[in-house]
């Protein structure tokens, strides 16, 4: 079976890992370099923020992915080299109006990576000594943990690159998809190439609108960015993960510590502004006031393929045969990323899935959004 993927994030490259692995030969392409988009620019925290502020349906696919990524990182090390560091940090959420809430539904759900302890003023000063005075309480995740995506996306790609069954196409824009009677037969590059394959995957995350007029649907997906900055300190000097009003700090082992982020609607506009870096410093040294002592080494944005509720686009599209969707992550791909693409594979080659696909389905296309020409 010839599988033609387009788009090398986290989607893209998950999907053509579980594919290839089942013996499928995979065409990848990107119209970038592979890996440099959304996926690059996340935090890997491997878990929706506030839990209960998401469908079940995200939380669903995302509790899947510490495990599976941990299965991954050992299998992939040995061959590419490249440990993409599970680092098991907790997190500390200091929002008051959340702390009832966020206990309950540690309750109602007991799953290992949704539970979590409120600790008083003592108990947050021995589990995150850096943490500002005034914050007197917080809810504790101590199993959430966070992926350090740079890595897990150069280990994706050099374990692929080195697969006997995949071919890898950067700078490669795809611009059509071609389609006879209702049957995906290959696509068409920008350069008016045409490649053939038995299946296509759109795995194009905030540009996967551009498929809407070809599969004769509205793609609710669009590009939200949002932006983040990077301090360096000692190794391991933030013990915790910390949340407070949607920002947070993401501490990676060697010391680095990712803040974030922003949330705005300006299309694919990834360059960086100073009121927003500003705002995002602001939240982050209310939280750990001691940053302030180390340097901002580097600051980026990245677009998030935003889609209704969060909810991702997983399985057949609508009317045309062989043609699949994994897109529409919006806030959580990184952390849904592993359990997507095997379900998605699952989906491909009719095998048992790992949860019910039926909610993430693209027929959602159909039902809300038909185009009226
Ligand atoms: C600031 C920020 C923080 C985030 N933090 C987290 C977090 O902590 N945890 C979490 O789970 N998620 C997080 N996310 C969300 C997560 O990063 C995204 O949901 C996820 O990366 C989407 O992956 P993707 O592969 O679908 O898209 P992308 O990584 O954007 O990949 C899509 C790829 O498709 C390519 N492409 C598009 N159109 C074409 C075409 N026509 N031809 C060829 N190639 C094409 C693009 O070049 C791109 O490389 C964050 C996102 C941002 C921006």
């Amino acid at each position: 079976m010839h599988i033609a993927i387009i788009g090398a994030g986290i989607s893209g490259l998950m999907t053509a890992l579980e594919l290839a692995e089942q013996g499928c030969s995979v065409d990848i392409f990107d119209q970038h370099q592979a890996g440099q988009a959304a996926s690059w620019a996340g935090g890997g925290i491997l878990s929706p923020m506030y839990p209960w502020r998401y469908a079940s349906e995200v939380n669903q696919l995302a509790q899947y992915g510490k495990s599976l990524y941990q299965m991954w990182n050992e299998k992939l090390l040995p061959i590419t080299g490249i440990d993409f560091q599970i680092h098991d940090t907790g997190m500390l959420i200091f929002d008051q109006e959340d702390f009832a809430t966020g206990l309950n539904y540690a309750i109602q759900f007991n799953e290992p990576m949704q539970q979590c302890d409120l600790l008083n003023h003592k108990q947050l000063e021995q589990v995150n000594p850096h943490i500002s005075t005034q914050f007197q309480q917080a809810i504790y995740f101590p199993q959430l943990s966070n992926v350090r995506n740079p890595r897990l996306l150069q280990s994706l790609i050099g374990y692929l690159k080195q697969h006997p069954s995949v071919r890898f196409f950067e700078h490669c824009p795809v611009e059509k998809l071609i389609i006879q009677n209702k049957k995906i037969q290959g696509i068409q590059l920008e350069d008016s190439r045409n490649l053939f394959a038995d299946h296509v995957v759109i795995t194009s995350g905030a540009w996967s609108q551009h498929w809407a007029e070809q599969v004769r649907r509205k793609i609710p997906v669009h590009p939200v960015q949002g932006q983040m900055l990077l301090f360096k300190t000692p190794e391991n000097w933030l013990p915790t993960m910390c949340m407070n009003r949607v920002m947070y700090l993401i501490p990676r082992q060697d010391g680095h510590i990712v803040c974030g982020s922003s949330m705005a609607d300006c299309g694919f506009n990834t360059a960086v502004d100073e009121q927003t870096q500003q705002d995002i410093l602001t939240a982050c040294l209310e939280m750990v006031p001691e940053l302030e002592q180390f340097p901002i080494v580097q600051r980026w944005a990245g677009l998030r393929p935003s889609s209704p509720h969060g909810i991702p686009y997983i399985g057949a599209m609508p009317e045309i045969e062989n043609l699949w969707a994994n897109f529409g992550h919006f806030r959580n791909g990184l952390c849904m990323g592993a359990s997507s693409a095997r379900l998605l594979r699952q989906l491909m080659l009719g095998q048992k899935t790992l949860v019910s696909p039926i909610a993430y389905s693209p027929e959602r296309l159909k039902k809300q959004d038909l185009i009226s020409s």
